[in-house]
C-alpha cells in the first residue's frame, strides 16, 4: 500500500483519495478492511447514497447518454425482483425501457455507469459471499416501518448494512466495527450555495454518532475543507471558512437573496417574459438607486423538468426586502407566473 493513498485522521479514521486509486468501487484499504473485519466475525456498514443499480447508460462509440424527455437529467436504472433493468426519472418517475441499441448511433456498444445498492450488493456478494442487508428510505419513512426494519435487524444480526445517507443516524441494535463511506463527496456536485456545509454536517453526523474501531472515508476531493474540518471535529475553522466565502460571494446570511423562477413549456415564451421582467427590475433599481443591489438572468442547474423550460432572475443585497417591496407593487410579479423563493435552497 502506498501510504500517499491515504491519510489517518485520528485513530479510526481513514480518509481516501479515490483518484490514486486502481480499484473501484471500493479502494484497496476499504477491501482490506471489508476482507479482515468478515473474517474476524465482525460488522461492517457501509453507506453510499445511490439507491438504483445504475446512475446512467452511456455509448462508448458517441457518447449519447439517454435523458428524461421530459427532465434535464439522466435516466436511472434500476433492477427489479425478477433481476430486469428497467429506468426511472427521480424527477417526474416516468418509467422507460433500456435499449440494447445507442438511439443516436444505433451502435451496440454502451454500457452502465455510476455504482448505485443494487449494484454493490451484486459486488459484495461476488467477492465476499455475503449478501448485505439493504435499507433504503422506502423501508424507513414511517415509525411501523422502523419498527418492523428494527426487528429484521435484531433477528437477522446481519455482517454487512448497505444503505443511503439516513444510515449516518446510528441503527439500534446493531453496532459496526468497520464504516466504510463509499463517497465523501456527497453533497459536493450540488449546486447549493452551502453545498459544503451540507457535507460537512453529512460527515459529522456519521463521525461523532458512531463510534467504531475504524472508519474509512472515500473521496474523490480528499483536500476539500469540508472533509478535512469534518474529520478533524473542528466544526470552528469550518464555519468561520464557510462565512468568508459566503461573504465574498454575497450569499445568505451575509446579504439576503431571492430568486424568482419562471416555466413555460415553449422556450421562446420562457425568454420574452424572463427577459421582460428582468429589464423592468433594472429600471426600477435604478429609478430608486439600489445600485448595490446585484440582479441577474441564469438557467437553474436542471433546464427543464416536468416538460417545463426554467429561468431564474436572481436577486441580492442589503436592500432585498425594501427593493421587493417596490417590484411587486409596481411590476405585479406575483401575477405574472414568476415563483418567488426567498429561502433558496440551490442557485
Ligand atoms: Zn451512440
Ligand atoms: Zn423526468
Amino acid at each position: 500500500m502506498n501510504y500517499t493513498q491515504y491519510t489517518q485522521w485520528t485513530k479510526n479514521i481513514f480518509l481516501v483519495d479515490m483518484t490514486r486509486e486502481l480499484t473501484r468501487p471500493f479502494s484497496e484499504l476499504a477491501t482490506k478492511g471489508i476482507a479482515k473485519y468478515l473474517a474476524e466475525g465482525k460488522k461492517i456498514l457501509i453507506i453510499n447514497n445511490k439507491k438504483w443499480r445504475s446512475s446512467w447508460v452511456m455509448c462508448h462509440d458517441c457518447g449519447h447518454i439517454p435523458h428524461c424527455t421530459h427532465c434535464d437529467i439522466s435516466i436511472a436504472w434500476h433492477q427489479d425482483v425478477h433481476q430486469e433493468l428497467f429506468g426511472i426519472c427521480h424527477i417526474c418517475k416516468t418509467h422507460y425501457t433500456l435499449d440494447t441499441r445507442c438511439a443516436e448511433c444505433d451502435s451496440e456498444d454502451i454500457a452502465l455507469y455510476g455504482i448505485g445498492n443494487q449494484q454493490l450488493t451484486d459486488h459484495i456478494q461476488t467477492q465476499r459471499d455475503q449478501t448485505p442487508l439493504l435499507i433504503q428510505s422506502n423501508l424507513a419513512n414511517s415509525p411501523t416501518k422502523i419498527k418492523k426494519l428494527q426487528q429484521t435487524i435484531q433477528d437477522k444480526n446481519p455482517a454487512i448494512i448497505l444503505g443511503t445517507a439516513l444510515l449516518s443516524v446510528p441503527i439500534q441494535w446493531w453496532t459496526p466495527d468497520l464504516i466504510l463511506v463509499v463517497s465523501a463527496d456527497l453533497w459536493l456536485h450540488s449546486p447549493h450555495y452551502a453545498a459544503s456545509w451540507h457535507n460537512f454536517c453529512f460527515l459529522s453526523d456519521i463521525i461523532s454518532y458512531q463510534s467504531c474501531e475504524q472508519m474509512i472515508l472515500q473521496s474523490y476531493q480528499p483536500e476539500h475543507r469540508s472533509i478535512h474540518y469534518a474529520c478533524k471535529g473542528d466544526v470552528e475553522s469550518m464555519q468561520s471558512e464557510e462565512l468568508a466565502q459566503r461573504q465574498e460571494m454575497q450569499y445568505p446570511p451575509v446579504t439576503q437573496m431571492c430568486v424568482l423562477l419562471h416555466k413555460h413549456e415553449i422556450e421562446e415564451r420562457l425568454y420574452t417574459s424572463t427577459h421582460k421582467l428582468y429589464q423592468e427590475l433594472l429600471y426600477l433599481r435604478d429609478q430608486y438607486e439600489m445600485d448595490d443591489l446585484e440582479i441577474y438572468a441564469t438557467p437553474p442547474m436542471i433546464y427543464k423538468m416536468y416538460g417545463k423550460y426554467r429561468y431564474h432572475i436572481i436577486l441580492k443585497g442589503s436592500r432585498l426586502r425594501q427593493f421587493l417591496d417596490i417590484a411587486y407593487s409596481k411590476l405585479k410579479i406575483h401575477t405574472r407566473g414568476f415563483k418567488v423563493d426567498r429561502e433558496p435552497k440551490g442557485v
